[in-house]
């Protein structure tokens, strides 16, 4: 693929203080885009000063939703190596979201290298202190213009680079839950495992009401309000009796790369793990009989976020006495130190860019 650069004329100031970034409020100088037609497939690979999109109002994507997107890192760590953690699997990602919701396949190395070329572009935007990042976000959406509900013939596929603080402004603190009983995220044969922008619209509502009861998230429960399915941005991993655990991947739940990660990294520490169905109920047993010992979300804005209570139809369960627990602790000082040094890391997971 030969990619056109445009640098810009024009750089933006660069912030000064790391500690300040917060998650996806600033953009760097440049963003990558390229085009696709039916019968054409994908052309126009750019690089290009930072700009807005010019859309007809009746492009698809703002009337049907057709849209994607993934989200992953670029880390440096003091000596200013710049790093990648499993960014393949996040193409390959984006191209199950393309099946489902029938949009056009990238080429995956293409798209890495893109990729790679635009943070070779960008690597003075990348943050060094502890916990910050180049937050990345590609995304695709249709661009036909006409109202007829169908598949796109056209799309533009874009990444878009966020210097980001760490994910949570006060760092490791345990979070609380609300346990969704109403509104539901995802159900068999939907759009659940996909990436899509329309999963997050339709979780919106319960996202706000959990606010006002002062909870910063929601865990969502199965179509039928009996099984824990996921966090919306995180999946979720409680410790009972020692033991791992998480709900299998069921097709309504989005398949976490760091949930991958956490399991492959327990598994190797000799931690039991287990991924089932886990009923609600099954939580709620545990934390009476006193054997539910840790909870945690995992994803990639946040590595691993303890959760120090959930709030389920009316009760509290306080988890760990609201603080960090040893095995989340411990995954996510493995985690990170193979995400921001290559330290540890048996799996390949690392990738140092030569920029
Ligand atoms: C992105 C996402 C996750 C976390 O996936 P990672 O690959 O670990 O970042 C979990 N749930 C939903 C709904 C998501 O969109």
């Amino acid at each position: 693929m030969d990619i056109k650069v445009t640098l810009t004329d024009n750089p933006k100031q660069k912030f000064t203080d790391e500690g300040t970034l917060g998650f996806g409020r600033i953009f760097t100088d440049h963003m990558f885009t390229m085009e696709y037609e039916e019968g054409k497939g994908w052309f126009n690979p750019q690089i290009t000063p930072y700009h807005n999109f010019t859309l007809d109002p009746a492009t698809v994507v703002f009337h049907y939703g057709q849209e994607i997107f993934e989200g992953l890192k670029a880390y440096k760590d003091e000596n200013g190596a710049v790093r990648l953690f499993r960014a393949d699997k996040n193409f390959a990602r984006l191209n199950s979201s393309c099946d489902r919701l029938c949009m056009a396949r990238i080429n995956e190395e293409d798209a890495l290298m893109a990729l790679e070329k635009l943070l070779e572009i960008e690597k003075d935007w990348i943050p060094t202190s502890l916990g910050t990042s180049l937050y990345i976000r590609p995304f695709m959406f249709g661009t036909d213009v006409r109202l007829g509900v169908s598949a796109s013939t056209k799309y533009t596929f874009a990444i878009i680079l966020s210097p980001s603080g760490p994910y949570y402004n006060n760092g490791l603190i345990p979070v609380s839950i609300y346990v969704e009983d109403e509104y539901v995220r995802a159900a068999p044969g939907g759009t659940g495992s996909a990436k899509a922008g329309g999963n997050y619209a339709a979780s919106i509502l319960a996202g706000q009401k959990a606010k006002e009861k002062g909870y910063s998230q929601v865990l969502w429960l199965d179509a039928t309000r009996q099984y824990v399915e996921e966090v919306g941005a995180m999946n979720i991993f409680f410790v009972i009796d020692g033991k791992l655990v998480t709900p299998k991947l069921n097709g309504s739940i989005l398949p976490g790369i760091t949930r991958d990660s956490v399991i492959t990294l327990a598994k190797d520490l000799g931690i039991p793990v287990e991924e089932k169905q886990i009923a609600i109920s099954e939580i709620e047993e545990a934390h009476s009989k006193g054997i539910l010992n840790e909870c945690f979300g995992t994803g990639t804005a946040a590595v691993i976020s303890p959760v120090g209570e959930l709030f389920y139809k009316g009760k509290k369960m306080i988890i760990n006495d609201n603080k960090m627990g040893d095995k989340a602790q411990l995954l996510y000082n493995k985690l990170t130190d193979i995400q921001y040094k290559g330290l540890g890391d048996k799996f390949g997971w690392s990738k140092t860019l030569n920029i």
